[in-house]
Formats: structure tokens, C-alpha cells, sequence
């Protein structure tokens, strides 16, 4: 924006994982950027699941945030009550936006996501985990989708000899909008690994004991078989994050969670308000596929390339149309599996042409 057309508009971003970051970057040198953000690091959290059975990747999963922008601000806070011109943080701060990101996210059980604000605590219940983990020889793992497939092939890449059960209510692995074919090629590789499939069967109860903590146990299934196992990994559970909505941004907070937005991610009636990635309910084709946007945007990837040396990007033919979805794994690993999340960080162009910038 230049300078001579009056002052800059302040745009607050709330939500510093990977959307809220690189619309963050993207619009530091050309509006007064206020990203509001609890932790006080970044997670890379696709690393997470390596980093659980590898603690010393752990340290390249927490960013902090010091180095993220140039001229903006980033405010250790959490916001409380955000209306289109006004976010309330928990501390009572009150800043004046002209534009708000809500970049929010969803939140999911441990170890996928963590909930500790800081760094040095997170790290620590990954240690923690792991050392669970290590003197656990049966694992139970529930919910056999993106993230139950991922864990199963982390943990017999690093134990071979660990007996992991992959149990989903649904009759196949991976959840919906992926092909048969790929289904197919994952169920083999996940058998070839030596992981025990329970599909199409759900449990009686969760088991009794705390997750991601070593402590043997009995579950049975609706069909009575029973399952012992000596630890087990909650994977399933996206819960996306918008209780903060109040005044008239309250409405488009869906029942589930998730905010309606319009085509350009902007919240209905609101032309200053967007909603950007796993926080946002979007319906059409492209919502979920990143890999789509970044090849039309492909200034949107950089940020994450620079993050970690040991990231590359992946594409692969997942979905039915026949584009590419967007899979990223760790270069130097052997990250089995990792599939396609949510986000869409083509928003950033969107936003930058209604800031006129
Ligand atoms: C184990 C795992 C592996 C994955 N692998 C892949 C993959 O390979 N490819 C892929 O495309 N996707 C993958 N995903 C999905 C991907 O991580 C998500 O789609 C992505 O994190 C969404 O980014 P986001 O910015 O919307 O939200 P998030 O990453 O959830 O970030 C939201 C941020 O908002 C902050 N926040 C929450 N509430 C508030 C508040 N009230 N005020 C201020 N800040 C707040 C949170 O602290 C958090 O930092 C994976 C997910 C997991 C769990």
C-alpha cells in the first residue's frame, strides 16, 4: 500500500499456525499486522507424530515466533471475543482492526496436536510420551485415518517389533474423498508393516486408562472381541476452534464449530473478516486440497521450505478429479505416510487485494 494514500490498515491476525503465519509474512511490509497467538512457538505440526518417536526432531517442530515479522507485532495472547472491528484478549486488552483473520485452527488429542503454550513444556510431554511409549509392546491405536495411519507407521518404523492394532468403526482406512485404489495401497502397506487391522468395529468403551501413558488394559469391541493392549493413541477428533465469535460475527459460527465463509474465505456480511483454514467450513472443490493453491499461488510455500531444512513437498494423485492433492513429509525421514490436511493459504492473495495492497 502507499504511504500517501492515508495510514496503513491495522489487520489482525488471530491464530499463528500455518495460515495465520503466511498471511501474517505475507502482509507485514504493507499493513500494520497484529498477529495475536498464545504459544510462543510456532509448531510444524506435521513433524509431530516423527518427532513423538524421535525426541531429537523435536527442536525443529517449535519455531519461535521472534524472527516472523519485520514491522508487525505479535501479541503472546489469546483472543476472547472478536467482533469485525474489535479483538478482546484474555488479558483485557482491546485492539481496533480494519481487517481480522480468523486462522484459529482445530484443535486434536495429543500427540498429534499439543496444547501446552510453551515450547519447553510441550517438548516435554513428547519426551515424556515417548518414554511411555518405549516400554509399551501392544499399542492400540483408534481411529485408523490420516492420523492413526501416520502414528502406526511412525511407531514400527522406529520399533518393528511393536505390535500396533489400527481400530476404526468405518470399514476402510483413511476416511472419506480418497480413492479406493489408495485405500487399497495403504491397507497393504500398513499389513506389510505388520499392523493389525480392526475395521468396520468400534469399541464398548475408550480404554480405562490416560492416553499416551504406559498401562496395560482390556477394550472390547461391539462385536465382544476383546483387545489388550499396554498403551494407547487417541486419533480422531478435529475440533475446529471459534467460541471467541460475539456480536454479529457470532452467526456464522456453524453448529459444529466450523465458520461459514464466501468463495474469497471472507465471513458472511463481513467484506473485513476472513476465515482461513482448519477453522473454516468451505464447500467448494479446492477447500481442503493446499497443494491446488499452491501450484496457482506459488509464493504461499516458501515460508514453511525456509522453516526446516528437513521438509519437502510432495505431490501425489489422491483425489477423484484427478489433480494433485498436497502431501508433505519430511525429506531426511522416513515418514511413512501423510496425507493432505486443510488449509488454503491462496487466501493470502484475496486478502492483500481487499486490503488494496
Ligand atoms: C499429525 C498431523 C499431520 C498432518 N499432516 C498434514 C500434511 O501432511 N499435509 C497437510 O496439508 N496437512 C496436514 N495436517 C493438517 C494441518 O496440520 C492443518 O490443516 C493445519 O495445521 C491447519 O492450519 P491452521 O493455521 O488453520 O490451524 P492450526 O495449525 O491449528 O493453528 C491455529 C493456531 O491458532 C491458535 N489459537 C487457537 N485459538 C486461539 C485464540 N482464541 N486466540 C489466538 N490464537 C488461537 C493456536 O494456538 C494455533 O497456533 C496434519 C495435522 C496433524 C495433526
Amino acid at each position: 500500500m502507499n504511504q500517501d494514500q492515508g495510514p496503513r490498515p491495522t489487520v489482525v491476525v488471530i491464530g499463528g499456525g500455518y495460515g495465520g503465519v503466511a498471511v501474517a509474512r505475507a502482509l507485514d511490509a504493507d499493513v500494520d499486522v497484529v498477529l495475536v497467538e498464545p504459544k510462543d512457538s510456532f509448531v510444524h505440526n506435521i513433524g509431530a507424530l516423527r518427532a513423538l518417536v524421535d525426541p531429537t526432531f523435536l527442536p525443529k517442530i517449535f519455531l519461535p515466533y521472534s524472527a516472523l515479522l519485520a514491522q508487525g507485532r505479535v501479541v503472546r495472547d489469546r483472543a476472547v471475543e472478536v467482533d469485525a472491528h474489535r479483538v478482546v484478549l484474555a488479558s483485557g486488552e482491546a485492539i481496533t482492526a480494519d481487517y481480522v483473520v480468523l486462522a484459529t485452527g482445530s484443535t486434536y488429542p495429543f500427540p498429534a496436536k499439543s496444547n501446552a503454550h510453551d515450547a519447553e513444556d510441550a517438548m516435554d510431554n513428547y519426551r515424556a510420551a515417548y518414554s511411555e511409549l518405549t516400554h509399551a509392546d501392544r499399542v492400540l491405536l483408534v481411529g485408523a485415518g490420516p492420523v492413526g495411519i501416520e502414528l502406526a507407521g511412525e511407531i514400527l518404523s522406529k520399533w518393528p517389533d511393536k505390535h500396533v492394532t489400527l481400530l476404526d468403526l468405518a470399514d476402510d482406512v483413511l476416511g472419506g474423498n480418497f480413492r479406493p485404489d489408495l485405500r487399497a495401497e495403504l491397507r497393504q502397506q500398513l499389513v506389510d508393516l505388520g499392523v493389525e487391522l480392526v475395521l468396520g468395529v468400534g469399541l464398548r468403551q475408550l480404554p480405562p486408562t490416560v492416553s499416551a501413558e504406559h498401562a496395560t488394559f482390556t477394550v472390547t469391541t461391539n462385536s465382544g472381541r476383546e483387545i489388550t493392549a499396554d498403551i494407547w493413541f487417541q486419533c480422531f477428533g478435529v475440533t475446529p476452534v471459534s467460541d471467541y465469535l460475539s456480536g454479529d460475527l457470532a452467526v456464522a459460527r456453524q453448529p459444529d464449530g466450523f465458520v461459514t465463509v464466501g468463495p474469497a474465505l471472507q465471513v458472511a456480511g463481513h467484506d473485513n473478516v476472513f476465515a482461513i483454514g482448519d477453522c473454516a467450513a468451505c464447500e467448494w472443490p479446492e477447500k481442503k486440497a493446499l497443494g491446488k493453491l499452491v501450484r496457482r499461488k506459488s509464493f504461499t510455500f516458501s515460508g514453511l521450505r525456509r522453516s526446516s531444512k528437513n521438509m519437502a513437498l510432495v505431490f501425489a494423485d489422491l483425489d477423484d478429479g484427478g489433480d494433485n492433492a498436497f502431501v508433505v513429509v519430511p525429506a531426511d525421514g522416513e515418514l511413512h505416510i501423510s496425507l493432505c490436511g486443510g488449509f488454503e493459504l491462496g487466501v493470502v492473495d484475496e486478502l492483500a487485494c481487499q486490503c488494496g495492497v
